[in-house]
């Protein structure tokens, strides 16, 4: 047999260790320069990256290569984001050659956790709507779906994060440093992406837009292995290159700087990410970098389909492209543009076009997070596409009409320009009307979608709003960051779960099985070890690991009330204080999370956490009976040593303003319980491991908009609750800040004056709670039956379901 194989194919079969290590040391030498005696761990690193690479792409092109033979219909995930964190384990573990590589580096001498340690984060996202998108990309690989992820290659992806005395500080991110082993540049793939300009009539009065200004997009690709390696994707991010890189006469003439000005203004363009999470950032800048990477993606998808299928007009039977929030929405108008004056389709067909083929996934109600651009900078910057605007506008304010001649205000809500004060484009109302689907993230949100902000819009387009409760990739979040209880999960069921995470379920049988029990909490504890070390190194901060670690790691933001977690914990400082006889179940508050720079309030809610966690953690008085730390730079890697070291998972955010959530889902899929309202996915949570293993507390979202309605009077809240007004009164007086006794002033007249977030209203259920799950964790057996179900029931949550229904009901492509 072995004859009949050509060097490709032996290539392909797993080696022998050694042939691996002799792999490894090839690509140290002849693509790095370095030899075994002056190889640092950052070259092991890349040589193993290089070497693990070489074998991606052989399948890589072969997933290419099938997709086009087949004819099948892809899909383009436009997003402005991807959070996809280190990519060395998971390329190794959907290979499925980690022991192999592991065995491999040690005859090395080399350890495979050092090196991948040193791997830095591919921090291009803010939080979960990145998060999300890099979860997607590793199940549309694993589904065996053909997909391309499109977005930028930003140079200073997500800010790090420093806590000095207590407060952020933000530090530049610089994950290409050492360079980037796992990209590759296509400089063949590159494209011309115009700015302002104006807009002139040719001989045959079509429309031709002279654009002022012109940057190049040139793609870098990084391979998305899917587990079990059958497919490999691609993520395509791009890259802004100046058209002239330097201008020889302004040089000459002795000008060095001015000579270098267009190139420098081109590759702003892909330089930071905007650290802006569930708000606008406003920014011209931010409008540029959109509609560069809409325009350079759509260029390259419809470069793509011409090649393949020859006529633009079948573009929606093999291409659905989704649009991850709005930050890709002026693709819309971008796709007409065009489908009309590069494919010079007519108007009608290119909308019937444009719209069949986008989806829009919606991905927040709250109004700062609404992406509207004013009328004017709009025009300035993409003239073309303001004239589209107001094409399609024309049609959509008819068809409104039509449905409701007389109601002014409906037709207003729906019209693609705000025209209250200065005039602006709505990306939301242009994405919608855009778009064939468009999906909330979870039940409750795709409900209020239908019930508030896009009322209107479902009246005129009924049936387009569909829901698709998000999910996370078990692979990253459970058999990755959780070694020891993916064994152990193998043992009691199989591996099966890996690639149809609902046979998890199979566990339930297990949940009361003593001997089972023991081993899920010695796993728990385990963790619990790993990351009582991490506080010890890092933060100085000792923990008993038999104490509960109650978590909450997320984006710093007040509708998600880390302040109502805060809160709680000085009472219950205050309580152990006053009655130490108590029988108090010892805590470790952890938090963690980063604000957006222009957030003061954010940072003031950092300042605070670190101030309380110092007096407390000092005071003899509570000794180990209380912890709090905040651990900074809160990023996936660090996400994916936390996680699996939780007891309880905070979910705590004001019912209603959390679309959905995935942090939720990690703890729960790692056997924390949650402590949560009944918002966004919590309630779907819930609804799966049952009640009985979750703890429920608080306002629903109609009784917080019910409270909104009515007159919330906060001061009348803490003056019911002697607990918060003893808290608010201990911050507020400068006890956690004996420095600066005024600094929390502002923030408790805040709660005391307007609690948008209603903190007070939630307080006494919260803490109520708290206490009864105090009481829970004292019986260990009962506790880990609960964490049982818990991860024996969150199977459904995983990015395979959801991406399979996206692929089933938007994209018609199951
Ligand atoms: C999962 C994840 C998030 C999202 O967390 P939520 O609790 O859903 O807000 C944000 N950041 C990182 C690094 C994550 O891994």
């Amino acid at each position: 047999m072995s004859v009949s194989k050509g060097p490709l194919e032996i290539a392909l079969e797993a080696e022998a260790p050694i042939d691996l290590a002799d792999r490894i040391i090839d690509a140290l030498r002849y693509r790095i320069g370095k030899d075994r005696q002056a190889a640092r761990p950052h070259d092991w690193l890349a040589a193993t990256v290089l070497t693990v690479r070489d074998r991606v792409i052989d399948k890589w092109m072969a997933s290419t290569r099938n997709a086009h033979a087949s004819g099948a219909k892809r899909v383009y995930y436009l997003s402005l984001e991807f959070l996809i964190g280190r990519l060395l384990r998971d390329a190794l573990s959907n290979l499925g050659v980690m022991e192999e590589v592991r065995a491999a580096l040690s005859s090395l001498d080399v350890d495979l956790e050092i090196i991948r340690e040193i791997e830095p984060d591919a921090a291009l996202g803010n939080g979960g709507l990145g998060r999300l998108a890099a979860c997607f990309m590793e199940s549309l690989a694993s589904l065996d779906l053909p997909a391309y992820g499109y977005g930028i290659r930003y140079v200073n992806g997500m800010f790090r994060q420093r806590i000095d005395d207590g407060w952020q500080v933000e530090l530049p991110e610089t994950w290409l440093e050492y360079g980037n082993p796992w990209e590759f540049e296509r400089r063949e793939s590159a494209y011309h992406v115009g700015f302002g300009g104006e807009v002139i009539a040719d001989e045959a009065a079509l429309a031709k837009w002279v654009p002022g200004e012109q940057v190049i997009a040139m793609a870098v690709d990084t391979p998305v292995v899917g587990y079990g390696g059958k497919r490999v994707n691609t993520l395509r991010l791009w890259n802004a290159h100046a058209i002239d890189p330097i201008r020889l006469d302004a040089f000459n003439a002795g000008d060095h700087i001015g000579a270098l000005a267009g190139k420098n203004r081109a590759e702003s363009l892909t330089r930071v990410l905007y650290p802006a999470d569930s708000s606008s950032a406003g920014q011209e800048l931010r409008l540029r970098q959109e509609y560069f990477f809409s325009s350079a993606s759509l260029q390259d998808i419809l470069r793509r389909h011409i090649q393949y299928f020859g006529d633009i007009r079948t573009l929606p039977d093999k291409a659905a492209i989704q649009l991850n929030d709005t930050h890709p929405a002026v693709s819309v108008a971008e796709m007409m543009r065009l489908l009309i004056d590069v494919h010079n389709l007519g108007f009608e067909e290119a909308w019937k076009i444009t719209v069949a083929t986008f989806g829009y996934t919606n991905h927040t109600l709250l109004p700062e997070a609404l992406e509207s651009w004013p009328l004017a900078l709009f025009e300035r910057l993409l003239p073309r596409h303001t004239q589209l605007i107001y094409a399609i506008n024309a049609n959509v304010l008819k068809a409104a009409r039509k449905v409701r001649p007389d109601d002014d205000a409906f037709v207003a809500a729906i019209s693609l320009i705000d025209e209250r004060g200065d005039r602006r484009v709505r990306m939301a109302n242009l994405a919608f009307a855009g778009s064939h689907s468009v999906n909330g993230v979870a039940a409750l949100h795709t409900q209020l979608m239908k019930e508030t902000v896009f009322a209107d819009l479902n009246t005129l387009y009924p049936n387009r709003i569909n829901n698709k409760t998000n999910g996370i990739t078990p692979r990253r979040w459970l058999q990755q960051c959780n070694p020891r209880l993916t064994s152990l999960i193998r043992e009691a069921i199989g591996d099966s779960f890996l690639a149809r995470a609902e046979n998890l379920t199979d566990l339930d049988a297990f949940a009361s099985d003593a001997a089972f029990q023991e081993k899920f909490a010695a796993v728990k504890r385990h963790n619990k070890v790993d990351l009582s070390e991490y506080l010890r190194r890092t933060l100085g901060i000792k923990t008993d690991p038999d104490a509960m670690f109650d978590v909450q790691i997320k984006r710093i933001h007040e509708y998600k009330r880390q302040l109502l977690n805060i809160l709680e914990t000085v009472a219950l400082y205050n309580q152990i204080r006053l009655h130490p006889e108590r029988d108090w179940t010892p805590r470790v508050k952890i938090f963690a999370g980063k604000a957006a720079s222009s957030y003061h309030r954010a940072k003031q809610i950092i300042k605070l956490a670190n101030d309380v966690a110092r007096r407390i953690n000092a005071d003899p008085a509570v000794g180990s009976l209380l912890k709090v730390a905040f651990i900074p730079n809160y990023n996936v890697s660090l996400a994916e040593l936390i996680v699996p070291a939780a007891d309880l998972s905070e979910q705590i955010s004001t019912a209603g303003l959390e679309a959905s959530g995935t942090g939720n889902m990690k703890f729960a899929l790692n056997g924390a319980l949650t402590i949560g309202t009944l918002d966004g996915a919590n309630i779907e949570i819930r609804d799966r491991v049952g009640d009985d293993n979750i703890f429920i507390f608080g306002m629903t979202a109609d009784q917080v908009a019910a409270r909104r309605a009515e007159g919330y009077d906060p001061a009348a809240a803490i003056n019911a609750s002697p607990e918060l007004a003893q808290a608010l009164a201990n911050i507020g007086s400068g006890v956690f800040a004996p420095d600066d006794p005024a600094r929390y002033t502002d923030l408790v007249h805040d709660l005391f004056h307007s609690d948008w977030f209603m903190v007070a209203a939630d307080f006494d259920a919260y803490e109520r709670t708290q206490r009864r799950i105090d009481k829970v964790f004292q019986h260990s057996a009962i506790w880990t039956e609960k964490a049982v179900h818990n991860t024996a029931n969150m199977g459904w949550f995983s990015s395979d379901r959801t991406i399979q229904q996206y692929a089933a009901d938007i994209w018609g492509m199951i």
